[in-house]
């Protein structure tokens, strides 16, 4: 498989407070981890910063001005949103650049230029409602690459795949009434933000949440995957499958009480790789969730990876 990954510095540069679990370490920890001689394939590339109106195909204006109203602009200032998701001067670039990311990402799918694609951003994006910041996230990343696949590429179905430990509430919210879009979700409950039950199934049962238990393991998440979104992607038949990939429900994560391994993401990967395979032409867009251990994070997301440039 042709591999590309997209980074870019100012991920750095999106500041949150001292001691907050969502910090630039996360992403100096992966590079050093994709330093390694294994991933000397894969295709390396700056991400592109998306213009402010990309953020438009998931929300809708009053979420964009109102995001960039609250980025201070004073070197130093940090400005809380809500509860837990902190913007300082760089953040929005950095927003615009992983919305960049994830959109490049799927043109390269679509055209070829690469099998599959990993963006290596910060903020993350699954718990940004259509006109909500919360949870670390301000502008829904996943969703907006799903809508313009849609609408530059012509997809008729896309799937996306969250396996980040936290339900993906915001993309639940986005697409609870599309039926051109099959919203799949393992995540532990009860746990942050609180959705993501069994029952919550969508306008068009389009929405398949498959929740775990906190202390279960890879068994536990296994069996999800095969007894709820395997069959539910097979019957879908995406043309393109993103995932959310969220690598906190490893073991040593400090915000959650799953107990992965990071075989357990290869496990995944592969499974993914094979329904692409069926009916998406392999395609395959990977964005970075959550992952709060730094050496949890490192190993789950480089195993990640590793499968994605093998097949
Ligand atoms: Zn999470």
């Amino acid at each position: 498989m042709s591999t590309r990954l997209y980074e870019h510095p100012i991920f750095l540069e999106h500041i949150t407070p001292e001691g907050h679990p969502e910090r630039s370490d996360r992403l100096r920890a992966l590079n050093v981890a994709l330093g390694h001689p294994h991933f000397e394939r894969l295709d390396r590339q700056q991400a592109p910063q998306a213009s402010e109106d990309a953020v438009l195909l998931a929300h809708p204006e009053e979420h964009l001005f109102a995001v960039m109203r609250q980025v201070p602009e004073e070197d130093g200032e940090i400005n809380q949103l809500e509860a837990d998701t902190y913007a300082s001067p760089k953040s929005l670039q950095a927003a615009l650049t992983g919305i960049g990311g994830a959109m490049a990402a799927v043109d390269d799918v679509f055209t070829g230029k690469a099998d599959n694609v990993f963006v290596a951003s910060r903020p993350p994006g699954h718990h940004a409602e259509k006109s909500k910041a919360m949870g670390f996230c301000f502008f829904n990343n996943a969703a907006i690459a799903a809508r313009h696949a849609q609408l530059k590429h012509g997809a008729e179905r896309v799937a996306i795949v969250d396996w980040d430990v936290h339900h993906g509430n915001g993309t639940q919210d986005i697409f609870w009434d599309d039926p051109s879009v099959l919203f799949c979700s393992t995540h532990q409950m009860p746990l942050y933000p609180g959705s993501g039950a069994k029952t919550e199934t969508g306008a068009h049962d389009t929405i398949v949440n498959a929740p775990l238990s906190p202390n279960v393991g890879s068994e536990h998440f296994r069996e999800a995957f095969k007894s709820r979104v395997l069959p539910a992607l097979n019957d879908f038949r995406p043309d393109l499958i993103i995932i959310s990939a969220g690598f906190d429900a490893h073991h040593r994560d400090p915000l959650a009480q799953i107990n992965l391994v990071g075989e357990d993401f290869d496990w995944a990967t592969g499974r993914l790789l094979e329904v692409a395979d069926k009916s998406a032409g392999n395609r395959v867009v990977s964005l970075l969730e959550g992952g709060y251990d730094l050496e949890g994070l490192a190993e789950s997301a480089g195993l990640h990876v590793l499968r994605m440039m093998k097949g």
